[in-house]
């Protein structure tokens, strides 16, 4: 496995390439949902890219970029086992300049849910990993439902921009009572650890509640709170794949999604219907 640091080298590496390319985007502190990310890539392309990059444009003032975790070694090693061909790990001077240009997330879908509790987030997110795909020049992308916003608005700058990429989405990896695996659990305590269970807790029971042929959204939000109860809930919502929000759950086109607070850590999960 080759570790390369700046995008120069690393176009200059990949400039008469041939072979398929995966790219996997991370922002390091490898867990097993990153890892199905890069197995998958690993087995559908010759080559496969992992990137590290704590993207700092990404964060709000007062949020975790200053203490997010950085596993760099443990992460080198994964990456090395896994198959990676490539990891390629920037600092933030390689990767910006002063008066950038960026890219701007659409009025709707990124304005809501995360886009609302997090404003600025997604153009972070969205400019960066432009830049990554440039870089890198992936046939396959793959990134996790778990970040179902994220995902949507990466597909769509990839159809408005016309890039020729293909996005691969893949399911959420989980610990075995439940918990969606994130970088940000190592934050929290036993207690929190404990707590944070009723996020995937509330989620089944949405499932439960739709399999039992009850598609109303507001009574299953209203179930939900319940399980969540007394979590500091920052939002239920169930929208469309478009991200538009919905009276009725729509078998095949509803993401219910669920962000909460345990005490300074905030968790985010989903379910795609
Ligand atoms: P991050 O390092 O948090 O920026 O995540 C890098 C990629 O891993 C993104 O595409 C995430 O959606 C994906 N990812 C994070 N957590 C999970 C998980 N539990 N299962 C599957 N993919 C995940």
């Amino acid at each position: 496995m080759t570790i390369i640091q700046t995008p120069q080298e690393l176009q200059e590496l990949l400039k008469n390439e041939t072979q398929s390319i995966g790219f996997v985007p991370t922002m390091g502190a490898l867990h097993h949902g990153h890892l199905s990310l890069i197995e998958r890539s690993v087995k559908d392309n010759e080559l496969t890219i992992v990137s590290i990059f704590v993207n700092p444009t990404q964060f709000l003032e007062g949020e975790d970029l200053d203490k997010y975790p950085n596993k760099f070694d443990a992460d080198e090693k994964i990456c090395k086992i896994a198959g990676v061909d490539i990891l390629f790990y920037p600092q933030k001077e390689d990767m910006y300049e002063d008066d950038e240009i960026k890219v701007i997330a659409p009025n709707i879908r990124g304005f809501v849910l995360e886009g609302a509790m997090r404003p600025g987030h997604f153009d972070g997110v969205l400019t960066i990993v432009m830049k990554l795909l440039n870089i890198v020049s992936p046939t396959k992308a793959y990134f996790g439902k778990k970040d179902a916003q994220q995902l949507s608005l990466i597909s769509q700058m990839v159809r408005n921009f016309c890039m020729k990429v293909e996005i691969v989405p893949l399911e959420t990896v989980r610990e075995d009572d439940g918990l969606a695996l994130s970088s940000r659990n190592i934050y929290l305590d036993k207690a929190q650890r404990k707590e944070a269970l009723k996020i995937s807790s509330s989620l089944k029971k949405a499932t439960q509640t739709v399999m039992q042929g009850n598609l109303n959204v507001k009574e299953i939000q209203e179930e939900m709170e319940k399980v969540l109860s007394p979590l500091n809930v920052e939002y239920i919502s169930i929208v469309s794949r478009a991200f538009i929000p919905q009276k009725e759950i729509v078998i095949g086109d509803s993401i219910i999604l669920v962000a909460a607070k345990l005490g300074q850590t905030r968790l985010i999960d989903n379910l795609w219907i």
